[in-house]
């Protein structure tokens, strides 16, 4: 059973948006929580299943709209255990990806504050789910990696690009909407073929959810017109084709192996 004393910290995955996707321990600790800071991009839904007393604080980050910084955060949570509260910091998906987890652990650890994570479902399984595809694929994408494609304003991506092109891996690309032209620019320029399928999903596992199949080269294009104003991932690589573009891929591979 999950151990939840006062005065410490759970740092808690919220998954992509469903509250079915929460995991159970997730929900019994936001059941249990005294005081919860959470994200821009917890739904209502997640927030209701704290208890009635509970107090509910929202640090949420988008992009260009930081309403707490960082170090403000780690402070609160530092601060809430530290006068005795039960804490849960509720991040979107799982927090150990893409949610400054570290700051927060290493705050916690250095005041003396117990502190724990609970895992959720991150964006790009939840992207997955949505297409109906597998991100990676036997023979055509064996890797699969995550990147974040989130530059601080007025500087470059500084991402090694020659790395990243990589034709046998599935390329998930968090925070990606914005920074979709330089993406698709820097990956053919480093070897990518240019019709390289793309698959963008926005909102995966919520009600607005939506998802589009392009190539890489008309990424932008499908960025800038495609999209709207949700969280969205870009998945990039073979495995990401149209399923029934996928399905010739694979009988092709099959029979090259059975040669
Ligand atoms: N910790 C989170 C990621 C935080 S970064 C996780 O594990 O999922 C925020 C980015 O995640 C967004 O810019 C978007 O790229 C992606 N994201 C989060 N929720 C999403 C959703 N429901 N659908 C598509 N992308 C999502």
């Amino acid at each position: 059973m999950t151990d939840f004393p006062p005065g410490s910290v759970w740092l808690v995955g919220a998954g992509p948006g469903d509250a079915e996707l929460l995991t159970r321990k997730a929900e019994r600790l936001i059941g249990l929580a005294t005081v919860m800071f959470y994200d821009a991009l917890v739904g209502p839904d997640i927030l209701e299943m704290a208890a009635r007393s509970a107090r509910l604080v929202h640090v949420g980050k988008r992009s260009g709209r930081h309403s707490k910084d960082q170090s403000t955060i780690d402070k609160l949570i530092v601060e809430a255990a530290l006068s005795g509260e039960k804490v849960v910091r509720l991040k979107g998906g799982d927090p150990a990806i893409f949610g400054r987890a570290t700051e927060e652990l290493d705050a916690c650890r250095a005041a003396g504050v117990g502190v724990q994570i609970c895992p959720g479902v991150t964006a790009a399984s939840a992207a997955a789910a949505s297409l109906g595809a597998s991100l990676t694929l036997r023979g055509l994408a064996r890797k699969l990696t995550f990147v974040t494609a989130h530059a601080r304003a007025g500087e470059d991506l500084k991402l090694n690009w020659s790395r990243l092109a990589d034709p046998e891996a599935t390329l998930a690309v968090y925070m990606g909407k914005a920074a979709a032209p330089e993406v698709s620019a820097r990956l053919i320029e480093a070897g990518l073929p240019a019709d390289t399928p793309v698959a963008l999903v926005e909102s995966a596992s919520l009600p607005a959810e939506r998802h589009f199949h392009t190539r890489l080269d008309l990424l932008p294009l499908a960025a800038r017109t495609a999209l709207g104003d949700g969280p969205a991932l870009l998945l990039i690589g073979a495995a990401m084709a149209r399923p029934e573009e996928v399905e010739g891929a694979v009988s092709e591979i099959a029979e090259r192996f059975a040669r």
